[in-house]
Order: C-alpha cells, then structure tokens, then sequence
C-alpha cells in the first residue's frame, strides 16, 4: 500500500477533534485495506510501528533524526534546526527539507507501507557496531523516497510523536463499524492479545466467529484488571459485596507471570518483558508453583536483604530497565511476589470464574517459600471492625493500605469494572509555586506544556524546585496555564522559559523521592495539577519543611 494514502488518512483525521468523525474516517479507510498490511496499518495509525507489548524501538531520537534528514536531502543542520526550532516540530523541518533537497531522489518509485515498516523493523533489530550509520541510513533512505508531506508523518511516527488522536477506543469503534462486529468482541480480543493489528486481521478474514476463537497465548501478556478506589471500608463493602475478601495491598511491582513448561515469563502491568531482570522470580516460580501451564498475577515486592522489610516500590523500579549486573542488584534489592489471581490453568482459561474459585485453584498450585513466593494475605469477611483491623495491620506492615473484592466476579482484563477496590490513607497535596515551563512539541506547540514547580525556603528566602509538572490539565487548562503564564515570562531558553513567580497551584503526586535534580533536594513523582490557588499568595504556598515532613511521614511508612 503506498504510504500517501496513510498520510492522506492523517490529514483528514488532523482536521476534526470529533470522536465519532474519526471513527468514521477510520472505519471507510479500514474497509480498502487489504489483509495482509491491515496490522501494520492499524498500528501506524496509532503512531506505533510495533504492538504496546514487544518491547522494540526504532531508537532513533531527535539529534539522530536531524543527522537522516541531513543525509536525505543535503539541507545543512544548521537549516534543519532553525526550521525545527520555528515550529517546535521536527516532523516539519523535516517537510521543508525534503521541498529544498539538495540532493538527487534516490527512489522514483513510490514510499510504501511495506517498506517503511520493513526499514523500521530492521532498525529496531540492529545491534553491535556500526549500529548508529546503519540506523541513520536505514532512515534516511525512507526521507529520500518521500515526498514533504510523507516525511513530516514519518519523523514523527519514528520519535513517538504523531498524535493524530486515534487512541485505542477509536480504532476498537472502527474496527467493529468497519466489518460489522460486536465492539465488546473486538475489545475483548484486544485485551487478550494485546494487539489491535491482529485483531483487526482476524475480523477481516473471519468476522465475529474469529474474534470469539480468541485464546490466552502463553508468552504474550493480557491487559490486567484494574481497581477501582473505595473511600473508607463502609464504602468498599456496600460496592463490592458482603463477604467480600480483604488482601493487603502491597507495594510494589505488578507482574503477570506465564509459565510454559520450564519456561517462566514475567510481564509488568505495562506488558513491559522483566523476565532477565528479576530472576527470583523465575527461580521461585519454578520451585513453588505446581503447574504445567498457567498465567498468574500477582505483586512483586522489594525487601532489604539485610532486615527483610519491605523497601519502597522506587527501588525496585530501578531494577527494571536494567541491562547489566542484574545478579548483582537481584542480591542488593531482592523481591518477594505475593500472588492474588490466576487466569489460566492447563490448557483452560479460569476468568470467568468466581474470584472465591480462582483463589482456591491458586492456593493448590502456590506452595509459599519465604521470602520468595507467598500468597497475597487474605481474610473473607462481613465484618467492618474486622476489616478495619485488616487495614490497620497491612498498614504497620508497611504495606499500601487493602484492596477488597468482590467474591462472585469474574476476572475482566483491562478494565475498572468495580470488581476489585484499592484502599489506602489520603495523601496530603501541596501548594507550590510555578517558576518556570517549557513549550509543548506538536499540537501542544501553542501551550506551555511542562511546568517547573518550587516550594518556599523561608530561611534564605528563596523559591526552591520540587518537580515538574506536565499531567493532570485539561486543554483548556493548558490554554488557561499559558494565559496566566506568558506575561510573567522573564527570560526564554530554547524551548525553556522562566516566569515570575506569582502562580500558586494545589498539586497532588504519588510520592517524594530525595532527589539531587530539584534546588529542594527532593522531587515529587507524578506531580498533577488538582486547582489555582489564587486565594494563595507565593508567601503562603508551602515550605521546604513541609515538604521534608511529608516525605518522612511517607518514609516512615514505608
Ligand atoms: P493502583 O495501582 O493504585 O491502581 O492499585 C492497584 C494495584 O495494586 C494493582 O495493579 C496491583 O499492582 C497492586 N496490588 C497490590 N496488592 C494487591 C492485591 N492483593 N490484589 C490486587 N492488586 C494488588
């Protein structure tokens, strides 16, 4: 299929913010699609070259991108970043130089999505020396057989930014107006691959009876169920039922554990691959769990070796993305997975059992071994003062808070269906002045789009940083942030800006970290904006002391 038509696709959807117009279009474009590109054609136009659960990137960033647009066209870099820096959008620059090209075309022939996707899996798979021309060259040659507006949607889809707006609901409706099938099927069948592409080809090729064929494959991870919040434990009961079961609420890593045989695969929430990361899991799994076949849930939590308490969730994040010396850090920060569902067991799927069900086939499979496999606590009761004991006791066990759920439901993956209630204490937000921000790439180009937050230092009368804020504002709110802040900008740096401080805003975040990047010392994790206070002065926002209590209350804790 030739790439114009994709960016044709691009261009309609850019010019309507309506979700259902989008559908629309999407659903029309969908119906020409042939078959065999149908999966990379759904990805693309989500912005993304592989499916959410392979971990692959191109890993080409901006200053790589500046070096095959330069080799594409001959246009100097110099030139590339002025036209970058006019719009905030390499993706244009890009437009411009491929109009200016200094450099014969290489291809006649037109760009098609075959070969984009084939030199951009290519680049993903590079390794070794050389790696970097190969990815430049490999990039390069699409921008030389592209023509400007192709390129601009290309450099975007490459640095993960084409923000056409089709998210997962829209290409779900799609799929299913397009070919006439049960949305709730098709969103089912995403769930359990996680991949709209193939989705989208068995629709194509076998309508509804193909989406109903959908099965758990071992090795590819299911969106997990999520939970919804209760306000206090009376709340908890009166949605999820009594009895219900009340579990501690653990802190730490969610992981999805697929166990083929000998092999143990370990998927995080984020269907992100931890397997060579954190081989105590494996090896537990191996030794404690009873089954051939089976994919089981349950929370990883990081324990000081030393005193066996349990550390933070930040500790064991490090261990993540972690490349190298992982035996190493498997012995420093060592964890214990505490299991809670199960959805597969030999060969048969258990969802659609009751939970009361699927915690018992749990319990026969999972041999605990401490410090290493355990079962998620549990107590089954109608009792509020004993579930509010329950609460107390995993909260001195530095752990979360409880989750309570419902006995009789199902499991529902990806969604925040009510069958499962997080409860945990209210963390206290802060009051925190705004002295700098930095304007937004693509649509956001018109926006200050990432705010710098300070607290007060009353001794040395400064504004001290404690994070930077970028979640949790609407649209109109980022348009009412830039309003307040462009007149009190004081200086402008690239596409950084300082402001004078006068804007006080109530923020909320998941935790303080220490931290050496903020003036402060510390730095908040996900800072989200919860209102203006303009009843607040900057004399009144709050202190660096406040802000070191609270994150020892938080240490204490945890
Ligand atoms: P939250 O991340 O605040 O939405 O809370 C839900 C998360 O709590 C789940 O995704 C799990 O990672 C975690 N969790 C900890 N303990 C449990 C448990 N016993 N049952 C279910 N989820 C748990």
């Amino acid at each position: 299929m030739e790439y114009g038509k994709l960016v044709e696709l691009y261009q309609k959807l850019e010019a309507t913010t309506k979700k259902l117009e989008m559908t629309d279009i999407l659903a029309e474009f969908l119906k020409g699609v042939e078959p065999e590109v149908l999966p990379e054609v759904i990805l693309l136009t989500m912005g993304r070259i592989f499916p959410e659960w392979e971990q692959k990137e191109v890993g080409v960033a901006a200053n790589l991108m500046v070096q095959a647009i330069k080799k594409a066209t001959g246009v100097s870099e110099d030139d590339i970043i002025k036209w970058w820096k006019e719009t905030g959008d390499l993706g244009d620059a890009a437009s411009s130089a491929i109009k200016s090209r200094r450099q014969a075309v290489l291809f006649k022939k037109p760009l098609t999505v075959e070969m984009l996707v084939s030199n951009l899996r290519k680049a993903a798979e590079l390794e070794g020396p050389g790696t970097i021309e190969k990815k430049v060259s490999l990039v390069a040659e699409l921008l030389a057989s592209s023509k400007p507006e192709e390129a601009r949607y290309i450099v975007r889809t490459i640095l993960g930014e084409l923000r056409v707006g089709v998210g997962e609901g829209i290409v779900r409706d799609a799929i299913s107006k397009a070919f006439g099938v049960d949305a709730n099927l098709v969103e089912r069948a995403y769930y359990l691959t996680c991949d709209y592409g193939i989705v989208a080809k068995l629709v194509k090729e076998e309508g509804e009876e193909g989406l109903k064929k959908v099965k758990i494959e071992l090795g590819r991870p299911i969106k997990v169920m999520l939970a919804q919040k209760a306000k206090d434990i009376k709340d908890g009961f009166e949605k999820v039922g009594r009895p219900c079961a009340i579990e501690f609420k653990y802190d730490g890593m969610r992981v999805q554990v697929h166990k083929k045989g000998d092999e143990v695969i370990v998927f995080t929430r984020r269907l992100e691959n931890v397997t060579k990361q954190f081989p105590e899991i494996v090896h537990g799994v191996k030794e404690c769990v009873k089954a051939k076949e089976c994919v089981i849930e349950g929370e990883a939590v990081g324990y000081n070796p030393k005193t066996g308490e349990p550390l933070p969730f930040q500790m064991i994040s490090r261990r993540i993305k972690r490349k190298y010396e992982i035996e190493e850090m498997a012995k420093q920060i060592p964890t214990e997975t505490f299991f809670f569902d199960i959805v597969y067991l030999e060969g048969k799927e258990t969802m659609s059992l009751p939970f009361e069900e699927r915690r018992k086939l749990l319990s026969k499979i999972v041999t605990p071994k401490e410090k290493l496999i355990g079962l998620a606590k549990q107590v089954i009761t109608s009792d509020e003062k004993e579930a509010e004991e329950f609460y107390q006791e995993a909260l001195k066990a530095k752990q979360e808070g409880v989750m309570l759920k419902n006995l009789k439901a199902k499991y529902q993956p990806g969604t925040r269906v009510g069958y499962m209630l997080k409860l945990k204490p209210i963390m206290e937000t802060l009051d925190l002045v705004i002295v700098g921000a930095e304007w937004g790439e693509g649509k956001r180009a018109k926006w200050l789009s990432s705010f710098l937050l300070a607290c007060r230092d009353p001794e040395s009368g400064k504004l001290l940083t404690v994070g930077k804020m970028a979640t949790g504002l609407t649209e109109a709110q980022f348009e009412e942030m830039t309003q307040r802040l462009k007149p009190l900008i004081t200086s402008e740096k690239g596409r950084k800006v300082e402001v004078k401080p006068k804007v006080v805003v109530e923020v909320g975040y998941q935790e303080i970290q220490k931290s050496p990047k903020y003036e402060s010392g510390f730095a908040l994790r996900f800072p989200r904006l919860i209102r203006f206070r303009d009843d607040k002065s900057v004399e009144e926002a709050d202190t660096l002391e406040r802000v070191r209590k609270l994150y020892e209350s938080e240490a204490r804790r945890v």
